[in-house]
């Protein structure tokens, strides 16, 4: 398997200020520590370098992830490029993304991203309404994200991905469709849709405890899941994952990665990785691991070895699982000729049962080598995955 390129996923942990929803591993700062935390990256990616189960592979896709990464300058995401060229090689052609916050938009600076390498930027949106930007505590206004993604495009970089977030406090169906519709009028390339969840350890955790936060009702959700693929494809957005859509071939390449349990490494503060074991062209387990999550000290264990956390082996059984509904999440479907061809053992000899029962339910499609979730197996995707496990 050692051949296979792998995935490269970079997060940085810095955000100008927090959103009282998220949960994801990022800080409040004035300043990111721009210099000491690329160090930190190159440091981190020359540590992997050595290590055989990456030595000699090459670089598939890359994905500045966070927090937000807009927040280093164009040189230094170009001195992290120059390193990963350097050290693994980057496939040409390779998909580069950005995430980015539309809060200062900036022609120069997305050219200096374009410079750098860049080939695609995910702009986190979340709405074009003034009261939910607000609800949400974002710090750009509608009016910052369309000028953003304009420049954006000027600026050389066409694959452009923005963020809706759905379901918000008083949000009816015309005021998702307002976002969308916004959204479809501007030149991008791909959307992604995400139910608000509410996070233990978040202020909007804490708000709805005391009462002071609602959120719409479940049938209300589910009717706003339906109509956004609906939607979207009257204005030439294909569903190709749950949540995500685009105009004519522009999947993100990067998160197919995972969804068909591809090799990913992540560096970064509290990054994931995730590396199978295989013989052959056949995978026998593998390896998951987690960097520490605290920018300081994830700098400071970058010195001198690498940074993790924890680390998990992979038996044959949960990568099967995992493989299968990843796979589900995808429009594509899984192929049980790959499922074979990888693990050696038939999906319908692990998970038989189920699929039978799920098809004739209505919630899985079974076209012989693909299976697939049905509209109604969309819906309730997570209860359709619990099934596998019985
Ligand atoms: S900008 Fe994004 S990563 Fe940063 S706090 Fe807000 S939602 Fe989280």
């Amino acid at each position: 398997m050692t051949q296979y390129p792998f995935a490269l996923y970079i997060h940085v942990p810095f955000c100008a200020q927090k959103c009282p929803y998220c949960d994801f591993n990022t800080y409040a700062t004035p300043k990111a520590p721009e210099a000491e935390y690329v160090e930190a990256l190159r440091k981190e990616l020359r540590l992997y370098a050595e290590d055989p189960r990456l030595r000699g592979r090459a670089i598939s896709t890359i994905f500045w992830g966070g927090g937000t990464p807009s927040l280093l300058s164009p040189g230094a995401i170009e001195s992290v490029h120059a390193e990963a060229r350097q050290l693994f090689g980057v496939e040409e052609g390779a998909e580069v993304t950005l995430e980015a916050n539309p809060s200062e938009p900036d022609r120069d600076r997305y050219a200096g991203y374009c410079d750098a390498g860049v080939n695609r930027v995910s702009f986190g949106v979340q709405s074009f309404a003034p009261k939910r930007l607000a609800l949400l505590g974002r710090d750009h206004s509608a009016e910052d994200a369309r000028r953003a993604i304009n420049l954006c495009v000027e600026a050389g970089i066409s694959n452009v991905s923005l963020d809706i977030i759905f379901g918000v406090e008083e949000q009816t169906i015309e005021d998702l469709e307002y976002d969308l519709e916004v959204a479809a009028a501007l030149p991008i390339t791909h959307i992604s849709t995400y139910a608000l969840t509410i996070e233990p350890g978040t202020p909007f955790f804490q708000r709805q405890e005391r009462g002071l936060l609602a959120t719409p009702p479940d049938d209300l959700v589910a009717s706003m899941l339906e109509f956004i693929p609906t939607y979207l494809a009257r204005h030439g957005f294909s569903r190709y994952e749950i949540s995500n859509y685009c105009r004519g071939l522009a999947r993100s390449q990067h998160n197919e990665a995972y969804w068909l349990g591809r090799d990913y490494l992540g560096i970064g503060a509290g990054a994931h990785s995730y590396v199978a074991r295989g013989e052959g062209a056949r995978r026998v387990g593998g390896v998951r691991w987690s960097n520490l999550a605290l920018p300081a000290s994830y700098m400071k264990a970058a010195e001198t070895e690498t940074p993790v956390s924890w680390r998990e082996e992979l038996s044959p059984e949960s990568m099967h699982f995992e493989f299968f509904y990843l796979g589900l999440r995808r429009v594509d479907g899984v192929s049980m000729n790959d499922f074979e061809r990888l693990f050696g053992v038939s999906a319908r000899t692990l998970y038989g049962r189920a699929l039978q029962e799920l098809a004739a339910e209505g919630f899985v499609r079974d076209d012989g080598d693909i299976i697939s979730l049905t509209s109604s197996g969309i819906a309730l995707a997570d209860s359709v995955y619990e099934r596998f496990l019985r």
